[in-house]
């Protein structure tokens, strides 16, 4: 009894049980019962028409014969053409069934049941349709990491504050339509990445690391239940164009997540392959070294396929550098366009055209995200079908983790100034769709102004209430950066979850923060680098486990702006599968 009874609450309601009778739980069963499971999970919405694959995990080992499974009471077989894959015993853990390319083409509640003689297995999914379409292109900015701070910082530093009052906005500011965004995944309050992109481009929650597929019991990170993304759809259906922008590498989890379907984001290889197959037009970012083969002295590869070369022969104009971008992207003949600019992750804003620190020096050719996205739309709007676009701001993240708030403020200051573009585009082109949003949040906040003038150590130069007064920022140059940071008076931004550290409260000059590094132990402690430079730096002891060497995302809501048609269904609190949605109906992509 107690069996029957806990597979029931696994599938229809064990996520809301947890907390309060995990306990109970965990005293009466062994956690092996855990592992019966039916994908897509309970609760999920599902898009018309949308393709996804089905599995049944039992926990018992039977014969396919003995296994029943009906949708609305009709047999699964009403829904599926293709011949089900029966595992009798799958790694030890019991039979599973997976139906591949699984489409329902009428809205409505659906209720799933797998039986065999020892098990019963109940789902419930939503079924919705979206309406005919209703925009001709989306661009959808995702904010990597963005937080409210992050968003305050740039504001403070690009437009300036006076008596109370900023001096301006950013792009994303004024847009009509805003939503707090929850960010949760189907396994942890803490997202990842993977799974936040994939909630957004698939309408269906995973787990951390996870994109494109619900994580089962399958050993084999490609063989998931796969659910598919909006750039699949769009390639399925219609005659759109896809556009993917990442500063990045192009394999990272948020430009991964449009196109790829993996349980390991670190399938970077793999991810590669799937940009290649994508059929998406426009390709542009950093990560070139899974595009060469293992050969060529930076790739990553551990074959010897070149991606760069089937690109070109796929009739991609290839670019390497900001130069040969911006020729591509303003030769009419260009219709499809693959660009990378770095063999990792880009450089950030402050080194680019300030500081010249990190890898500058040795990519000095490389692009911003604001020239990034112009060549995009330049390229996409081409196609008299419309496009979809992701262009995604992701070293604000980047800087995030090791609590570099300069570098991320300036990031996303350059994610306003790529967002205007996109907002002058919708000016000729009010059949736009423009979505500004982080995928999760980090933890930083605005506590006052440190400033250098007050007596006494560090931490009594931070000035709080009436005491902070205002910083003493330059004002921004025409492109919205001030042309200093280590001025006397300067934003005290902390962060509130983070590894031992040193407290400087300046910008790091010489180079992104390094918070932490392996101590004796193989734990992570402060880089006492920081105390040498700067004598009075603060210790900070760490509030996360030893193990962790930067800050972390955090559950706090994401904060989305949208403009232009469609927008108005942005409001109030939402999960991030209804981002898809909103995109979804308003390209019509689930019309029965
Ligand atoms: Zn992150």
């Amino acid at each position: 009894m107690i069996f029957l009874a806990t597979i029931f609450l696994k599938t229809m309601h064990i996520s809301r049980l947890l907390p309060l009778c995990s306990a109970l739980l965990l005293t009466l069963i062994s956690s092996h019962i855990y592992a019966a499971a039916i994908y897509p999970i309970n609760d999920a919405s599902i898009l018309a028409g949308s393709k996804f694959d089905i599995k049944v995990e039992l926990n018992g080992v039977i014969n396919q014969d003995e296994l029943q499974i009906q949708i609305n009471g009709a047999p699964v077989t009403k829904f599926v053409n293709a011949k089900p894959e029966f595992i009798a015993n799958e790694n030890g853990k019991g039979s599973s069934i997976i139906f591949r390319d699984v489409q329902i083409a009428k809205p409505g509640k659906y209720s799933m049941t797998a039986s065999s003689p020892q098990e019963r297995l109940q789902v419930s999914w939503d079924v919705y349709a979206s309406g005919p379409r209703r925009v001709k292109n989306v661009i959808l900015f995702i904010g990597d990491g963005m937080t409210i701070a992050n968003r305050t910082a740039a504001r403070v530093l690009s437009k300036g504050i006076t008596e109370g009052k900023y001096q301006g906005k950013l792009s994303f500011d004024d847009m009509p339509n805003i939503a707090l965004i929850g960010t949760s995944g189907s396994d942890s309050l803490i997202t990842d990445s993977a799974n936040s992109m994939s909630a957004y481009t698939t309408g269906h929650k995973t787990a951390v690391n996870a994109m494109g597929v619900y994580v089962s019991r399958a050993t084999d990170n490609l063989s998931h239940p796969k659910v598919e993304t909006i750039a699949e759809l769009i390639k399925r259906n219609t005659k759109m164009s896809v556009g993917i922008v990442s500063d990045a590498e192009l394999e990272d989890a948020t430009p991964a997540a449009v196109v790829s379907h993996t349980r390991r984001r670190a399938d970077k290889q793999y991810i590669a392959d799937q940009l290649l197959v994508s059929g998406a037009e426009v390709i542009l970012g950093g990560g070139s070294a899974y595009f060469y083969p293992q050969s060529t002295k930076t790739s990553k590869r551990k074959d010897d396929k070149n991606l760069v070369e089937a690109f070109k022969s796929d009739g991609y104009q290839t670019v390497f550098t900001k130069q040969e971008l911006l020729k591509a992207s303003e030769d009419k003949s260009t219709k499809k366009l693959f660009g990378v600019f770095h063999p990792d992750n880009m450089d950030g804003s402050l080194d680019r055209l300030f500081l010249k620190k990190n890898t500058v020096a040795e990519f000095p050719n490389q692009p911003d995200l604001t020239e990034m996205t112009q060549s995009a739309i330049n390229v996409l709007s081409k196609n008299p079908n419309g496009f979809f676009l992701m262009v995604e701001a992701a070293l604000i993240d980047k800087f995030n983790h090791p609590l570099d708030w300069e570098r991320a403020a300036f990031d996303t200051i350059m994610l306003s100034n790529a967002v205007q573009i996109a907002k002058d585009f919708a000016k000729t082109h009010p059949d736009t769709l423009i979505i500004v949003t982080p995928d999760h949040t980090h933890s930083g906040s605005i506590a006052g102004v440190v400033n250098d003038a007050k007596a006494g150590p560090l931490r009594e130069k931070v000035g709080t209430y009436a005491d902070a007064g205002y910083p003493n920022y330059p004002k921004a140059n025409v492109e919205g950066y001030p042309n200093q940071m280590d001025v006397s008076k300067r934003l005290a931004f902390f962060y509130g979850a983070y590894p031992d550290h040193y407290e400087t409260m300046h910008p790091k000059l010489d180079g992104t923060f390094v918070p932490a590094i392996k101590g004796e132990g193989g734990n992570f402690v402060a880089n006492s680098k920081y105390l040498q430079q700067q004598e009075d730096a603060i210790h900070v002891g760490g509030n996360l486990p030893s193990q962790q060497d930067t800050g972390v995302h955090t559950a706090d809501d994401a904060v989305l702006s949208a403009i232009g048609p469609g927008s108005e269904k942005f409001h109030g609190f939402m999960d991030n599968t209804e981002v898809f949605k909103v995109m979804v109906e308003s390209l019509g992509l689930g019309r029965q």
